[in-house]
């Protein structure tokens, strides 16, 4: 049986969704060895019990938080000379890119970011220019190294106790930048954008009155996104902007709600299990790439739905 690296993938001393989703890629690959390489790995071993994992192996003897990317790089290139492992899974974030690239220069392996799939040959899935096109791709030389983007696929479930084991490693410390200091982002009760399974977005048809949109969200604990046209007029924060020039997000939900479609909007969010849209206009582009389509105004639609559901839940 082949085994499988995946990076555990934590925010603020918490195991991410992200990681849940590596395991569930990697199960279906081989034996999967979630690799901690955390100051935090006494905290996040409890939280990797019931996932898809058969092992877990902490790296000890670096202080991870102290040192870029680099030293966890060089920690898990470690673990591949000891594991000779037939992948490595990271979560595509913009970390786990950075280490990806690192540990590809380290063990001279070819790498592939940003899959949104990923089969038991090793075939990666991912979608370019916009989302206009799908590329299938393999790497031929070296351990491959993947990442793959959030909320890809359901997480399953597996071990309740996957045995453990330490490795001492160790970290030269040539890091030609250094991390001064880390505190989390103070979040609201909402869960972050590019993890959320749920994400409703509304656009410039809420003419700056996003109300109904969070509470149609928070009926469904779902994230809240938004267009560029609502974040240049400053009624959404950019850093929920999803789109080319803001965040991708592939929930298993996708809700756009006074949000036209344009082709920039929809690089962000056209690989969402299933897209429900709420427009005025039947003619919007937005409804080519909907799933579902309410044709109608979101002010009467949306505190609609958010009802429906509430009386749904009891
Ligand atoms: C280089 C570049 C990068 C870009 N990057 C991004 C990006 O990352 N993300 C992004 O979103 N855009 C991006 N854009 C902008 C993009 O081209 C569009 O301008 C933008 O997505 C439009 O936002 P919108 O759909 O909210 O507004 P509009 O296109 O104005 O659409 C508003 C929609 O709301 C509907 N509507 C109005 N009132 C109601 C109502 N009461 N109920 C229901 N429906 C209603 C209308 O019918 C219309 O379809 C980018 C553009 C460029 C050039």
């Amino acid at each position: 049986m082949s085994t499988v690296l995946i990076l555990v993938d934590s925010v603020g001393g918490k195991v991410s969704k992200a990681t849940a989703e590596l395991a569930t890629f990697g199960k279906k690959i081989g034996d999967v060895v979630a690799v901690i390489c955390s100051s935090d790995a006494a905290a996040l071993l409890p939280q990797l019990a019931n996932l898809s994992i058969d092992r877990t192996l902490s790296c000890t003897g670096v202080d991870f938080e102290k040192h870029s990317t680099g030293a966890t790089a060089s920690a898990l290139a470690a673990v591949i000379a000891k594991e000779s492992p037939s992948a490595v899974l990271i979560a595509s974030t913009a970390r786990g890119k950075e280490i990806a690239g690192r540990l590809a220069v380290k063990c001279e392996s070819g790498v592939i970011t940003d899959a949104i799939d990923l089969d038991a040959d090793l075939i990666a899935t991912q979608s370019v220019f916009g989302g206009s096109t799908t590329v299938h791709s393999t790497v031929t030389h070296g351990t491959p190294i993947i990442t793959i983007r959030g909320n890809a696929i359901e997480a399953t479930s597996g071990s309740a106790t996957p045995a453990h084991e330490d490795f001492a490693v160790t970290y030269d410390g040539l890091d030609k930048a250094k991390v001064l200091s880390l505190a989390p982002a103070v979040k609201g009760g909402r869960p972050e954008l590019t993890e959320a399974s749920i994400v409703v977005s509304g656009g410039k048809g809420t003419d700056g009155n996003f109300a109904p949109v969070e509470a149609f969200a928070d009926s469904l604990g779902a994230a809240v996104g938004a267009s560029r046209a609502a974040t240049d007029a400053g009624w959404y924060p950019h850093s929920h902007q999803v789109g080319q020039t803001g965040k991708t997000v592939s929930p298993q939900l996708y809700v756009a709600a006074g949000i036209s479609g344009a082709i920039q909007h929809r690089a962000g969010m056209q690989t969402s299990k299933t897209i429900v849209a709420i427009n005025k206009d039947p003619e919007a582009p937005i409804f080519d790439v909907a799933d579902f389509g309410v044709v109608g105004d979101l002010f009467a639609v949306l505190p609609q739905a958010s009802d429906g559901v509430i009386a749904k839940k009891g």
